[in-house]
């Protein structure tokens, strides 16, 4: 990103210092019985720890509108549904976890007001979250990304951004390129991709994080 301003430089900063795990979703039908036995493998993996954050807390006070629909008229683009859940290290859903969502639009840029393609949402009871919204276009040489940041009540705050396939075709983006070349393409971050359809694409993702 390089539009921010202090609160976004703060939070980006945290960024992967906390538990900082993306556990990619399986395909739908068989999601409900594997993802526990997915998140537990998934947790076997060397979290990323570091230095607590002090007086960054995003969950009481995220900086953003609360909405889960972040589409606005005029600003068209590729239509995204993304959704997925949120567990803690033990693999058990999490409910009422803030998840602030931000990426810039289908031509590569942001909002420097911070309020367009921005917003925050709560998983519900069964950690569930869904972010309707439009596919980012990368920037400079930047893959497409979505910065996400995650924080239960008193927990510690996860920072990260979330990736795509080489499979998305939107804007006339290489996105296998767009990550290659990206030192911050994370593949363990990617969403995994449904298929186009006429309203855009459906991607998941489910991410595991300390409870606090
Ligand atoms: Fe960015």
């Amino acid at each position: 990103m390089h539009v921010m301003t202090r609160r976004w430089v703060l939070v980006l900063g945290a960024a992967g210092l906390i538990v900082a795990l993306g556990l990619a979703s399986g395909p739908l039908a068989s999601r409900s019985a594997s993802v526990a036995a997915a998140c537990r493998e998934h947790a076997k993996l060397t979290p990323r720890r570091g230095l607590p954050q002090p007086g960054v807390d995003l969950y009481r006070d995220p900086g953003s509108a609360q909405r889960s629909d972040l589409r606005e008229a005029g600003y068209p683009g590729v239509g995204l549904m993304l959704s997925g859940r949120v567990f803690d290290t033990g693999c058990r859903p999490m409910a009422r976890v803030m998840l602030d969502f931000f990426h810039a639009d289908s031509h590569g840029r942001y909002d420097r007001r911070q309020i367009r393609f921005h917003g925050h949402q709560y998983t519900d009871e069964e950690g569930r979250y869904l972010l309707r919204t439009i596919v980012p276009k990368g920037y400079l040489r930047r893959a497409p990304h979505i910065h996400v940041a995650v924080q239960a009540e008193g927990g510690p705050l996860l920072t990260t951004q979330l990736f795509f396939p080489p499979t998305l075709r939107a804007y006339g983006m290489n996105v296998a390129a767009l990550n290659a070349h990206d030192p911050g393409f994370s593949k363990v971050l990617t969403v995994r991709l449904g298929s186009r359809r006429s309203s855009g694409y459906s991607a998941m993702f489910d991410f595991v994080i300390a409870r606090g």
